[in-house]
């Protein structure tokens, strides 16, 4: 349940291993915060800027090379300016150091972005893949999930890739009490606010690695045309109360881009609608585990474990592992048969 990143992650691994799968995704195409849109015939991205961990041999070239993503048109920033600017951002952002070791650290060793930005990595993953779109799950139960317009489908492993409390509350099956009064209790990490805003031709070069100034404003460069020249940029802010209005977000821009309000020729701003990277952890104790106390259910996504594009996949490889703990009587549910040393969790 759920196409984000965490839903067709799993989806792929798990397919690969031979499993047959399912996808029901509510929106009315697949990507959830990766989705890309265009205006005025320029690509703009949602929640996909920049990755870290992608160099040979690093955590999620790991991921993506079996799946063939490896293969999309990867562009390494350059990292000294990156880091210089970003890491102290990363590192206010998380707060359990565990997190910070494998979501903020793999950036100091390389930091990419993707010439065709999320659009092009959702199709990639998407491939081969059977998605349901416009199935807005309603209720689960028994390994059932039930859609907004009648639909049903069983399966004998049920993954959500929701918010676990989103989760929960569709889930009719009884659980033990303890479980969700813990899940219910904890708090979500921030929206953020992003300002769009189409540039003038020519006038700002483009620069391929996000700016960041202090927790304020990051600057991303969007599409690039023939002439180096950036055609459109996105500022992303935290929402602290009311949030900084547009205007604001380009005036703190200005101290690294002096002439960036003169060459804005048209922006908006918009929220990523609820927290950009979902269960805030302070401390391992904050960890939550894909499997449930429901043998046939499991859980993704950035809630579970790590978050952003590294940590969100990372936490897909270990719910599809868990598979396996959770499940064991069931040979078609052992996605990683030869890996017997999983067993341990
Ligand atoms: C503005 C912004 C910028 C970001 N920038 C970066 C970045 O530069 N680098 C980075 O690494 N990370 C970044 N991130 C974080 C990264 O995008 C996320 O961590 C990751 O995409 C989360 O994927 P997910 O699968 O957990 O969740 P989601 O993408 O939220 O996927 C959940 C899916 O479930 C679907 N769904 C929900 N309810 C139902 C239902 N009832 N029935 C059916 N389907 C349902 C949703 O429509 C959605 O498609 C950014 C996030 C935001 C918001």
């Amino acid at each position: 349940m759920g196409a984000g990143l965490g839903g067709l992650l799993c989806g792929r691994i798990l397919q690969e291993r031979g499993l047959k799968v399912t996808i029901l995704e509510q929106a009315e195409e697949p990507g959830g915060a990766l989705r890309s849109f265009m205006a005025d015939g320029i690509r703009f991205d949602t929640g996909f800027h920049s990755v870290g961990g992608l160099g040979s041999g690093e955590p999620l070239e790991k991921i993506f090379r079996p799946l063939g993503l490896m293969n999309l048109p990867w562009e390494q920033s350059e990292p000294d300016e990156f880091i210089r600017t970003s890491l102290p951002f990363l590192r206010l952002n998380s707060f359990w150091e565990e997190e910070i070791q494998h979501v903020a650290k793999p950036y100091e060793k390389s930091v990419w972005r993707l010439d065709g930005g999320g659009k092009c990595f959702v199709d990639a993953l998407s491939e081969g893949l059977d998605i349901r779109c416009g199935k807005k799950v309603v209720e689960i139960q028994d390994g059932t999930a039930s859609c907004e317009d009648g639909s049903s489908f069983k399966a004998d492993v049920v993954i959500a890739d929701l918010h676990p409390r989103t989760c929960f509350s569709l889930v009719k099956d009884h659980v033990r009490p303890a479980y969700l009064k813990r899940l219910f209790r904890m708090s979500d990490g921030p929206e953020i606010l992003t300002t769009h805003i189409i540039l003038k031709e020519g006038t700002v070069p483009f620069v391929n690695h996000s700016i960041f100034i202090g927790r304020q404003v990051m600057i991303h460069f969007g599409e690039k045309d023939e002439k180096g020249f950036a055609r459109s940029i996105d500022l992303l802010s935290f929402r602290e109360g009311e949030g900084p209005s547009p205007e604001e977000m380009i005036s703190v821009a200005q101290e690294r881009l002096p002439s960036l309000g003169a060459n804005a020729l048209k922006y908006w701003q918009e929220s990523s609608g609820g927290s950009a990277y979902g269960i805030l952890k302070h401390s391992r104790a904050d960890y939550i585990a894909p499997a449930t106390p429901i043998p046939w259910l499991f859980l993704t996504g950035q809630s579970i474990g790590l978050h952003g594009i590294l940590g969100t996949s990372v936490s897909a490889l270990n719910t599809c592992k868990s598979i396996k703990i959770w499940s064991p009587e069931r040979a078609m549910a052992s996605p990683f048969p030869e890996g017997k040393d999983l067993g341990k969790g």
